[in-house]
């Protein structure tokens, strides 16, 4: 116990020093480097129109071929297209592994723009991003889910509660595993903290990128188990090429 708060510290002390960091020295644009002087978003607006947007149909095609088997998610729309190499992957990397938040709420404000147009929106009552253990988070200094909620949250003034869900299970990346064994992996591993807060509601998942999409329909069956009506899914991306591993 000790030893995990020594290293809380740790890491905490390690994000603000980052933070002051980025306070005295002048952000750059994440892909090109130029020099941002209006936007504290690390993007410049040329490149943030340079990322791969998603196809319609192919969010579609993965709704009809990847998720409706599931049973529990009844509505998706991914606004950005993953592929190797692409501005999107890094942008993706930027914000999970280089401490850039403020892009998960740039990104996240675009998807809300988007999420707005559909027809289902207007029903969501209430907005979850996909947990990350503990330990993830405190190295991470965030969870980049939650980012991207705060982005919806500015441009559709939905609920946002990024603690009601929590994840007890610490799982290691999902990258060589085969879907089966993905599905295993993440069995079990969310907990709902107040059951009271989700009872009866429609609710938005949102997370980073879809993929096989094991770990978000594992959220939504234990969401449904403990008592949620309806839920539907928002990614920031989605892998459309599935020979390739994502991190
Ligand atoms: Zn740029």
């Amino acid at each position: 116990m000790v030893f995990k708060k020594k290293m809380g510290v740790i890491i905490t002390l390690k994000n603000i020093f980052h933070s002051v960091l980025d306070f005295f020295f002048p952000q750059i644009c994440v892909t090109c480097q130029s020099k941002l002087y209006n936007s504290n978003f690390s993007i410049c607006n040329e490149c943030v129109s340079k990322i791969e947007k998603a196809n319609p149909s192919d969010i579609e095609n993965i709704f009809h071929q990847n998720i409706s088997q599931f049973g529990t998610i009844e509505g998706f729309f991914s606004h950005f297209e993953f592929t190797k190499g692409g501005k999107c992957q890094r942008v993706i990397h930027e914000l999970k592994y280089n401490k850039k938040s403020n892009l998960g709420i740039y990104l996240g404000i675009l998807l809300g723009k988007e999420l707005s147009k559909k027809n289902w929106f207007p029903n969501i009552e209430l907005i979850i991003p996909v947990p990350i253990h503990y330990i993830k988070k405190l190295s991470r200094g965030y969870n980049q889910s939650d980012k991207i909620c705060e982005g919806i949250q500015k441009v559709t003034n939905k609920n946002y509660y990024p603690k009601v869900v929590k994840r007890k299970k610490f799982t290691q990346t999902q990258t060589l595993l085969t879907i089966s064994e993905r599905i295993k992996n993440v069995s079990g591993a969310f907990k709902v903290r107040d059951v009271k807060k989700i009872r009866n509601k429609t609710i938005l998942i949102v997370d980073d990128v879809f993929t096989t999409g094991s770990t978000v329909n594992e959220l939504a069956k234990t969401l449904l188990n403990s008592g949620a009506k309806v839920i539907f899914l928002a990614t920031l991306a989605f892998v459309k090429d599935r020979d390739f591993t994502v991190y």
